[in-house]
């Protein structure tokens, strides 16, 4: 009998990850096909040919984990720079520390608060809005940072992002941030951050150059499934409604628009990610990408920048999914699909399509460990 073949269908995080465990662990041969022209899912960059800038082509991606196995695991492959992310935020004309600290509030309410002070002024306004269960992102926001900071710095960005009321939203979004009564400005409270030094599309060359991986780009999943045989395994990490051809309904998603432009200066903005925490201000971010890279530092110099405008959009058809709609309706939907897998012999779920989670890159490869932890004696 034919060994079974293993094909890992998406090379993003996720796939990528799986597929060069398999390949090196289990000295197994892989197929690993992907639709784009490229790997590394939406976390791909390349460095501009004119003018040396490293680009995220999906939006910014900022590597952040405290889990070690996961930065030992990518520590194989690359080294992160010493990049941290300080998002900047422009709400009603002036331009603010985010996430939320004491320089934050101090502008905002034009005080010169220390953190004891700061945490006493706010739990008064919080404890004027009477909430004791959050139920929803706004209330969840509410009860951190009270309404006057919820009102400038997250209703408006929210509302853009996600085209949904924020109470219509879940609570565990806004968690994704933190709140500090300190001057640390720091977007994440990781321990290991930064960015690959020679990009992210390294770390994926890494993790895919393997002699037992066979690489196919420009391929559609649907073009190949005819010739994939019942004992073969498939490891799936586009939609998952997708693969069942939507036969319960489509499951909801954000998508992106990017409008690019190379501008003639330095510096544009001063930081990496511009937040527009207005409702009336149509994009949500500015990316400019050379500041991911302090290490490249004649790129920093030179006179020339690319940034790029992040606007939010509902899925359609033929666009990019990129965030989960948490909602009521897509969890049950997702529950169906799900239930319907576990029919299926050979065919497994990954990364934030598959598995329909909200999930950071470190999640992903997070889940490919485990998940090669969990299979590894069957696909032996
Ligand atoms: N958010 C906000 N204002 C900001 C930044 C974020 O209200 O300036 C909220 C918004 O609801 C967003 C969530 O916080 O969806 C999570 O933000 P994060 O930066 O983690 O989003 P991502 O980078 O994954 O798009």
């Amino acid at each position: 009998m034919l060994p079974q073949k293993i094909y890992i269908i998406g090379s993003g995080c996720f796939g990528s990850t799986l597929a060069h465990l398999i390949a090196s662990k289990l000295n197994r041969q892989v197929t690993v096909i992907d639709k784009r022209s490229h790997i590394g899912g939406n976390c791909y960059s390349y460095d501009d040919a004119d003018t040396g800038i490293n680009c995220h082509m999906y939006g910014s991606h900022i590597f952040h984990t405290s889990i070690k196995e996961v930065y030992d695991f990518i520590s194989q492959f690359v080294t992160l720079n010493h990049y941290r992310h300080f998002v900047m935020t422009r709400s009603n004309g002036t331009v603010y520390s985010m996430p939320i600290n004491l320089r934050t509030v101090n502008k905002f309410f034009n005080k010169d608060m220390t953190p004891s002070e700061c945490k006493a002024f706010l739990e008064e306004k919080i404890a004027q809005s009477h909430i004791d269960n959050p139920a929803n992102l706004e209330e969840q926001a509410i009860s951190l940072i009270g309404k006057d900071l919820y009102k400038a710095f997250i209703r408006g960005y929210t509302k853009k992002q996600w085209q949904r009321d924020p109470k219509e939203l879940p609570s565990f979004i806004i968690k994704r941030l933190p709140f500090r009564t300190t001057y640390n400005c720091d977007y994440f409270n990781d321990t290991y951050q930064g960015i690959p030094v020679g990009g992210y599309t390294k770390l994926f060359e890494g993790l895919l150059n393997h002699p037992n991986i066979d690489l196919k780009l420009n391929t559609n999943y649907q073009d190949i499934k005819d010739t994939i045989k019942e004992d073969d395994i498939v490891i799936y990490t586009g939609p998952i409604d997708e693969y069942f051809d939507f036969c319960f309904g489509k499951l909801e998603w954000r998508s992106l628009d990017f409008k690019w432009e190379v501008l003639n200066e330095q510096d544009h903005q001063g930081c990496a990610c511009m937040n527009e925490a207005d409702e009336d201000v149509p994009y949500t971010r500015t990316h400019e990408f050379k500041h991911y890279h302090p290490e490249r530092k004649e790129v920093l110099e030179s006179n020339k920048t690319i940034i790029c405008r992040e606007y939010s959009k509902e899925y359609k058809d033929g666009d990019t999914p990129y965030y989960p709609v948490n909602n009521d309706r897509n969890q049950e939907l997702l529950a169906k699909y799900q239930e319907k897998a576990k029919n299926l012999k050979n065919v497994f779920f990954g990364g934030r399509l598959g598995t329909y989670q909200y999930f950071d890159m470190d999640k992903s490869i997070l889940q490919a460990l485990r998940f090669f932890d969990e299979h590894k004696e069957s696909f032996n």
